[in-house]
């Protein structure tokens, strides 16, 4: 699936405290003061990339529905603008599989989706 990103950027002044790519306040060094966008997008990281982490690491662990809602979820924690996220993954789910919107998920799901994320994901974010 194509994740529906809005390139708000807040991920990107976010990082971890343990993240070697932090700058000391969060942000990442590699995003750009003017343009607040990715200076190494094409490189960048894979734990950067929320499809490609998607299928190379996770697409045996999570159904596309929980792990995508899992990420729009975080977008929403991290910044008020993209509360219209899990929608448009709905949406897109919706489009890319010729079928209806998916729901959103429980809480439970959300829990127990969000723990198999990070538990694959720290070990990328260690080394960024
Ligand atoms: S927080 Fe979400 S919407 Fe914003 S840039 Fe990161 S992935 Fe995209
Ligand atoms: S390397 Fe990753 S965290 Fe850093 S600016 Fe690029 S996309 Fe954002």
């Amino acid at each position: 699936m194509n994740f529906p990103c809005t390139s708000c950027g807040a991920c990107c002044r976010h990082l971890p405290p343990h993240s070697a790519l932090n700058a000391g306040d969060g942000r990442c060094v590699h995003l750009d003061a003017v343009t607040q966008r990715c200076g190494v997008y094409a490189q960048r990281p894979l734990i950067c990339r929320v499809d490609d982490l998607y299928q190379q690491r996770l697409s045996s662990k999570l159904t596309p529905r929980v792990y995508y809602l899992v990420q729009a979820e975080g977008c929403v924690a991290l910044d008020a603008r993209n509360q219209q996220m899990p929608d448009a993954v709905r949406e897109q789910l919706a489009a890319e599989q010729g079928g209806v919107r998916p729901d959103l998920l429980t809480e439970e799901e959300l829990h127990q989706g969000l723990q198999v994320v990070l538990t694959e994901a720290a070990p990328l974010v260690a080394r960024m």
